[in-house]
C-alpha cells in the first residue's frame, strides 16, 4: 500500500486525485484462517493489526456484521486519560495513551491525537479524598497526574462555574497528557494497517453461530457461509452476551445504553476535556466547533443503538450547572452505543471455557482510550494461547476467584 504523505498529497493535487487506492481491501472469505476475529471496532481491528505486526499471525479474518467502526467505536466522546486506581488498569491505560503518542507515524494514518488535558472536577469532599488517592497511586505508578486548586482550575477552564450554586467546584485531577483523538481514524487506521499486512477485513458478514467439537473451537457460521479457524477472538462489545451464548457460556456482562450528544458549531470555547463527574456530565470541544457532551448509562439493560429525551435533559440539565454559557446553545445531534458492563467496571481480557475461543470485552463507557494498548495485550494473548502482562489480571477467573479489579469506585464514569 502506498504511504500517505506531503509528497503523495502534492502528486495526487496534480492528478485531481485519481491515484488514491482504497485504503483497505475487501476479499471474500476464504474457506478457513488461523485466527478469526469477531467484530471490527477499534479492539478488534487493533487485535488483528498487532498479531500481525508483533506476532507474524498473518492468516486473519475480521469479520464485521455492519461497517467498521459503526459500533461504540465511532459512537464514544473520545476521552483518553490513563490515571485510574487500581495498578493492572493503569498498566494496560498507559499502555493504550502511550501508544496513541505516536500511533499517526505508527499506522500511517492521522488519528489526531490531541493531549489537550484531562480535568476531572471534585465537587463533593467525599470526590475529593477520591481524587487525592488515585494521584498518590498514580503517583508510585509512575504516571503523571496532579491534583490542582479550584484557581488553576479556573485558569485551566475559563467558561467553568466553579462556584456552585449546589457543588462548588474543591479542585481537580489533572492529566495534562490526557485528550482526545479522532474515534473513527483510529478504525480505519488500524484497518488500513491491518489489511496492508495482509488480514482479510470483511464487513457485511454477521456471525450467526459458532461451531464446536470436542470442547474446541472449530469456526463459525456467517451471513456469508461456514468459514473454519484455529483460533477465535470475540470482540463485540455489547454483542460479547449473545456470542457468548452462540459457544455455549456465559458472560458476566450486563448491556446497556449510553448516550452522548453534539451542539450546534460556535468558535472555540474550551480547550481542555472537563468531566464533572458528580453531576453526571462531561464535555470538549471537537475540532468542528461542536460540543462534545456524554451523561450517564441506562440503568436497565438494552440493546438499543439510539438516544432518549430524559437522558438529554438530565446531561443538560447538570452541564448547564457547571457551564452556565452553554444555555443558549442547539443540540445538532444525540445518539446512542451498546456498552458492555462488568460488575468491578473492569474489561475482561482471556481464555474462555471453550479451547480456543478468547474473549475481549467488558470495557463499558471507558474502552476508546483503551484500543491500542488491548489490541496489543489481546494480540499476545490469542497467538500465545496464555495470558501475558498486560492482560493476564483481567482473565475471566477472576469472577470465580473473587479478584475484582474494582474500578467502579474510582470513577462513577469511567470514560
Ligand atoms: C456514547 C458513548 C460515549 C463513550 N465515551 C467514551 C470516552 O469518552 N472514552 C472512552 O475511552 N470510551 C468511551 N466509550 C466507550 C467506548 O466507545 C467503547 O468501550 C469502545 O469503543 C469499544 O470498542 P470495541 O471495539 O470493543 O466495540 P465496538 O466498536 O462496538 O465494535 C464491536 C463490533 O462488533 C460488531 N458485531 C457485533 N455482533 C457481531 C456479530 N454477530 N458478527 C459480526 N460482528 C458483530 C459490531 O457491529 C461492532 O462494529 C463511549 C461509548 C459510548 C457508547
Amino acid at each position: 500500500m502506498r504511504r500517505y504523505s506531503v509528497f503523495a498529497i502534492a502528486r495526487e493535487a496534480m492528478r485531481y486525485h485519481q491515484g488514491w487506492e482504497r485504503a483497505w481491501r475487501s476479499p471474500d472469505p476464504k474457506a478457513e484462517y488461523e485466527v478469526i476475529v469477531v467484530g471490527a471496532g477499534g479492539h478488534g481491528l487493533a487485535t488483528a493489526y498487532y498479531l500481525a505486526k508483533n506476532h507474524g499471525v498473518k492468516n486473519v479474518a475480521v469479520l464485521e456484521k455492519g461497517w467498521l467502526g459503526g459500533g461504540n467505536t465511532g459512537r464514544n466522546t473520545t476521552i483518553i486519560r490513563s490515571n485510574y486506581l487500581q495498578d493492572p488498569s493503569v498498566a494496560i491505560f498507559e499502555k493504550a495513551r502511550s501508544l496513541y503518542e505516536d500511533l499517526s507515524q505508527q499506522l500511517n494514518f492521522n488519528i489526531m491525537f490531541s493531549p489537550r488535558g484531562v480535568l476531572m472536577l471534585a465537587q463533593t469532599e467525599h470526590e475529593l479524598r477520591a481524587y487525592r488517592r488515585a494521584e498518590h497511586a498514580n503517583r508510585l505508578q509512575g504516571i503523571e497526574t496532579e491534583m490542582v486548586s479550584t484557581a488553576r482550575v479556573k485558569e485551566l477552564c475559563p467558561i467553568l462555574e466553579t462556584g456552585g450554586p449546589r457543588y462548588p467546584v474543591l479542585g481537580g485531577l489533572w492529566q495534562a497528557r490526557g485528550g482526545t483523538a479522532r474515534h473513527d481514524a483510529v478504525a480505519w487506521g488500524y484497518a488500513r494497517a491491518a489489511s496492508d499486512l495482509g488480514v482479510d477485513i470483511i464487513q457485511q458478514c454477521e456471525v450467526t453461530g459458532i461451531d464446536t467439537a470436542g470442547g474446541r473451537v472449530r469456526g463459525v457460521q456467517t451471513s456469508r457461509g461456514a468459514i473454519r479457524c484455529k483460533k477465535l477472538a470475540i470482540v463485540v462489545a455489547g454483542h460479547s452476551g449473545v456470542l457468548a451464548e452462540m459457544a455455549g457460556f456465559r458472560l458476566p456482562v450486563e448491556s446497556v445504553a449510553l448516550q452522548a450528544l453534539v451542539s450546534e458549531p460556535i468558535k472555540p470555547v474550551i480547550d481542555v476535556v472537563v468531566m464533572a463527574n458528580t453531576v453526571h456530565g462531561y464535555m470538549s470541544q471537537s475540532d468542528k466547533g461542536e460540543l462534545v457532551i456524554g451523561g450517564g448509562a441506562d440503568g436497565f439493560n438494552n440493546y438499543t443503538q439510539r438516544g432518549s429525551f430524559q437522558h438529554i435533559e438530565e446531561t443538560v440539565s447538570a452541564l448547564v450547572e457547571t457551564f452556565p454559557i452553554i444555555s443558549r446553545l442547539k443540540m445538532l445531534r444525540q445518539w446512542g452505543g451498546i456498552v458492555d458492563m462488568t460488575g468491578d467496571r473492569s474489561p475482561i481480557i482471556g481464555r474462555t471455557p471453550v479451547e480456543g475461543i478468547f474473549v475481549n470485552c467488558g470495557w463499558g463507557t471507558g474502552g476508546f482510550k483503551a484500543i491500542p494498548g488491548s489490541g496489543w495485550g489481546m494480540a499476545a494473548t490469542v497467538a500465545k494461547g496464555e495470558p501475558d502482562a498486560l492482560s493476564g489480571p483481567f482473565g475471566l477467573e477472576r469472577f470465580a476467584e473473587g479478584r475484582m479489579i474494582d474500578e467502579s469506585v474510582a470513577a462513577a464514569v469511567a470514560h
